[in-house]
């Protein structure tokens, strides 16, 4: 998506700063090419064995992101009645969406159900109790997972790891079979399939291996015990390289194993990605307002902060910044920090970077996934515009949130 043509960085044939000049900072910019790349990774890897993809629309619920992948063929994974809302928006399809989620409200699930979602993936037997009663109320026959607990390390950042015995997610492996007993006797439920995610940025594909296995056996046992099991959903992708050097796994690798496992096995394979689909297609565009030294430590003071991408503060995550325009004017080791006043709002610590001066453009790579999604308006900042760019050209598809945007709803 990224290069370099002269000095100056480009998305694909657009160079980054028309985009930061006309849009302003800071601004996420997402390539389209890339994400139909990754997403296509996916349906290659995955050719030959019965499969969907749901994106999942909580690592960028942009309408057109999420229109582009509605467009190539792309199910969905919502874990809300707004993510719900979205993905009617774009044009996705509710019957090859799947709702996830650990605490769905009544009204999210009367929503679901009223427009024909595919599946929901139940994290507990109150949910399904809930389920069935809605579900009786509209007189449908719904189609449930139930989300397993496989007990597996995903060895992944302790806030993004879901699949251990004492995280909130899912149902006790070894409680699931007397479960989907239970529920078989509800009579508007029926048990369509297994579901587990056991985390996110996963970088070695073996726990997801070794929970796939736990979870093709229960599913094999269910079968025999006469349930009608279609499809196992093994929950999201796989990591992404946020650092040059991470041994991010390459989805077409992950695709062979998973085409192993599934080849004759009788269950159709549904994954969530999110993260490998849109993270490596966007940048964060943002501009140096300050540099200061102080106590002999070097900062470098940019118009993006912590409310516009939090991962840094929240997952101690790495993102790779690099300018816009090239120079020769050497590297700095500074901490990359923004406006909020927090110590915990910054970019990049201890960072060995260009030398750029007040007024330079800098783009914080890999933003694509969890970034926007989880921007919040912490000292009143209005959230950053989103750029779709399409081969040369580009369009925003979210304006820069206004001041009077801010403060919509809010009587004084
Ligand atoms: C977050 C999440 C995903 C997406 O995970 P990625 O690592 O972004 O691919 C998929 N399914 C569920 C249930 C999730 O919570």
């Amino acid at each position: 998506m990224l290069s370099y043509q002269d000095r100056s960085l480009y998305a694909d044939s657009v160079p980054l700063a028309d985009i930061a000049r006309k849009v302003g900072t800071p601004a996420y910019v997402y390539s389209a090419a890339t994400i139909r790349a990754n997403y296509r990774a996916y349906a290659d890897a995955l050719d030959g064995v019965p499969h969907q993809i749901c994106f999942a629309v909580k690592a960028n619920s942009n309408l057109a992101v999420l229109r582009l992948l509605a467009r190539e063929g792309s199910g969905f994974d919502i874990v809300s009645g707004g993510e719900l809302h979205r993905v009617l928006a774009a044009g996705g399809d509710p019957a090859r969406t799947v709702y996830s989620g650990v605490g769905k409200t009544a009204d999210e699930i009367d929503m679901a159900i009223a427009n024909g979602i595919q599946s929901f993936n139940c994290e507990s037997e109150a949910e399904l109790g809930l389920i069935e009663a809605i579900a009786a109320r509209h007189s449908k026959r719904v189609a449930f997972s139930l989300r397993v607990n496989p007990d597996v390390d995903a060895a992944t950042h302790p806030y993004i790891s879901t699949g251990l015995r004492e995280h909130k997610f899912g149902i006790d492996i070894g409680e699931a079979r007397d479960v989907y007993r239970r529920a078989a006797a509800l009579p508007h439920l029926e048990a369509a399939g297994v579901s587990c995610h056991i985390g996110s940025q996963i970088l070695d594909p073996t726990p997801l291996m070794e929970a796939l296995d736990k979870v093709l056996d229960l599913a094999r046992h269910l079968a025999a015990d006469g349930l009608p099991i279609r499809h196992i959903d093994l929950g999201g992708g796989l990591g992404v390289a946020y650092r040059p050097e991470d041994p991010a796994p390459a989805i077409s690798a992950y695709g062979q194993r998973l085409r192993e496992r599934f080849a004759g096995a009788g269950f159709e394979l549904i994954l969530e990605p999110g993260r490998s689909i849109v993270a490596p297609a966007g940048v964060l565009l943002t501009r140096v307002l300050y540099r200061k030294r102080s106590y002999g430590k070097e900062f470098m003071v940019v118009d993006a902060a912590m409310n516009d991408l939090i991962r840094p503060s929240l997952y101690q995550s790495h993102h790779e910044i690099i300018p816009l325009r090239r120079s020769d004017r050497g590297t700095v080791v500074a901490d990359v920090v923004g406006p909020v006043c927090e110590s915990g709002d910054f970019l990049a610590r201890g960072r060995e970077m260009d030398n750029a001066a007040p007024g330079d453009l800098l783009a914080v790579c890999t933003a694509g996934a969890y970034g926007f999604v989880l921007a919040s308006n912490y000292n009143a900042r209005p959230r950053p515009a989103e750029v779709l760019v399409e081969d040369d050209r580009w369009r925003i598809v979210r304006e820069r949130e206004t001041y009077a945007g801010l403060m919509r709803g809010e009587e004084p």
